[in-house]
């Protein structure tokens, strides 16, 4: 397999704990480039690409897309960015099978370290109520950083919407999967000595501030 000479910073976190939020502000004030899987996945639902098209009844059940698809598009993206050196993952990998496999594809000269989101499940069910979109270019808006007009996206002005994988049955689904199969993560990257532990109940500031703490440690 071809090895990947890269820094990866991941983001490790249950949905909803904000991962999203900081690794626009990270990725900025480190110069990483921020790979979201859930928005690469959004994107090819919404260009209905064979690969959104397999994708879409896992997503709107809660579910977790297939490591072989996840993977796959993962390791396609880092190729098509050869100049590209550090990256921000976000949401990726969330089980161990991705994490071994990315691990296999990664160079030794690279870099790898891990943040690890740490809050309750009672908070995040509440922040998913609050939780709206903009499907046209994945700003996310909540309670606290709110859209300057009401229902409208402040960064290209299209109506924001509730993602459909927000509402409480599929959000209670997702907080099942993420305890199964992406909070194993938690040991597999301690164990590694990877591991970076962030409080993010605190505020979007504050969250930067720890991250950006631990990282330059
Ligand atoms: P997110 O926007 O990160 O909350 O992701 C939304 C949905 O996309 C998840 O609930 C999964 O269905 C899917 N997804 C995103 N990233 C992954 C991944 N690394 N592995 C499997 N499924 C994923």
């Amino acid at each position: 397999m071809e090895k990947h000479e890269i820094n990866a910073v991941i983001l490790l976190g249950p949905p909803l704990s904000g991962k999203g939020t900081l690794a626009s502000r990270l990725s900025l004030e480190m110069g990483m480039t921020h790979i979201a899987t859930g928005d690469l996945l959004r994107e090819h639902m919404k260009n209905n690409s064979e690969l959104g098209e397999k994708a879409r009844s896992f997503i709107e059940g809660g579910n977790l897309v297939p490591d072989s698809l996840v993977i796959e598009m993962v390791f396609d993206k880092i190729k098509s960015l050869p100049e590209v050196k550090n990256y921000l993952f976000d949401g990726f990998p969330r089980t161990i099978g991705q994490a071994e496999e990315f691990q296999e594809g990664l160079s030794e000269k690279g870099s790898l370290k891990v943040v690890l989101m740490e809050i309750e499940d009672e908070i995040l069910v509440e922040r998913a109520s609050k939780r709206l979109f903009c499907p046209a270019c994945n700003a996310t808006y909540s309670q606290i950083v709110a859209p300057k007009l009401e229902g409208v996206c402040d960064v290209c002005g299209a109506s924001l919407v509730q993602r459909q994988d927000d509402n409480p049955e599929v959000v209670t689904v997702r907080l099942v999967v993420y305890h199964n199969q992406t909070e194993p993560l938690v040991g597999f990257y301690n164990n590694k000595g990877l591991l970076l532990i962030i409080d993010a109940k605190k505020s979007p500031d504050e969250v930067l501030k720890e991250a950006l703490d631990v990282l330059k440690k």
